[in-house]
């Protein structure tokens, strides 16, 4: 669904990108020479809610890319990880070739918003996860994979999010994660009723253990398109590169 409101973001989010462009690029992956009027988002399409992402981004003004492989990663100057299983996820990008590419980028500092399985992809580190399963990083947090159990799977909840001001934000959570630990650099910025977190910030990272891309509440894709075009008048215009990286 397209507002009024949404308009009239869209619109200021590509008055703002255009205002502040410097061409450096992200190591691991090389710039473009386009001079993009809107953001280039990288959408990681692997497996999951993708779609459901890349249409929020699209109509909030951002230029999305699915992101499969290295080469995909030209240019963006933003990458969203989407909800779906970690798992499955963490196994497509090692064999795709994305993992040292990815890893490399979000180290240096590109945004980087993931939704629940996403999130876990961005995690340090991972309780009940797979014995061999990988993240890509960045995140100084500790995940627990599935921490509602069979009983409660998938619930709604609303939260207050301080960052987002009101209304709350009405949650979705489906065979979630929640943050167990994190480290001084990361901010909690929700949590459940128990004081569970669910939703965290550190610098360029963002995550969320619920999903927003399914309710259809813009608001925290218009922050980390608002952190997206920090990044970009700072200096930093997209991914350079795209060799494909010994793995
Ligand atoms: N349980 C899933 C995982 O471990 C995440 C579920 C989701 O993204 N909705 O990846």
């Amino acid at each position: 669904m397209v507002t009024g409101a949404h308009t009239l973001r869209r619109d200021r989010v590509m008055t703002e990108h255009r205002d502040g462009v410097a061409a450096t690029g992200w190591p691991g992956v090389v710039a473009t020479d386009e001079s993009p009027d809107a953001p280039r988002i990288g959408v990681l399409a692997l497996q999951g809610d993708f779609r459901e992402h890349a249409r929020m981004l699209t109509e909030l003004g951002a230029r999305v890319i699915r992101v499969r492989r290295p080469e995909d990663l030209s240019g963006i100057a933003g990458l969203v990880l989407p909800g779906g299983e970690s798992t499955v996820m963490d196994k497509l990008a090692r064999m795709s070739g994305l993992v040292t590419s990815l890893r490399v980028a979000i180290a240096a500092g590109m945004p980087a918003y993931g939704t629940c399985a996403g999130l876990i992809l961005l995690a340090d580190r991972v309780l009940d996860g797979l014995t061999d399963q990988q993240t890509l990083g960045g995140f100084d947090i500790t995940v627990r994979r599935n921490a509602f159990g069979s009983q409660n799977e998938s619930f709604e909840t609303d939260l207050d999010i301080p960052l987002l001001g009101a209304p709350p934000v009405h949650a979705v959570f489906i065979r979630a994660p929640v943050v167990e630990s994190l480290g001084p650099a990361v901010t909690a910025l929700a949590r459940l009723e128990d004081g569970r977190v669910v939703a965290v910030e550190q610098g360029h990272l963002l995550g969320t253990s619920f999903h927003p891309e399914i309710m259809g509440d813009y608001r925290f894709h218009e922050y980390f398109l608002a952190k997206v075009q920090k990044s970009v008048a700072g200096g930093h215009s997209g991914v350079a590169s795209v060799g494909r990286p010994a793995q």
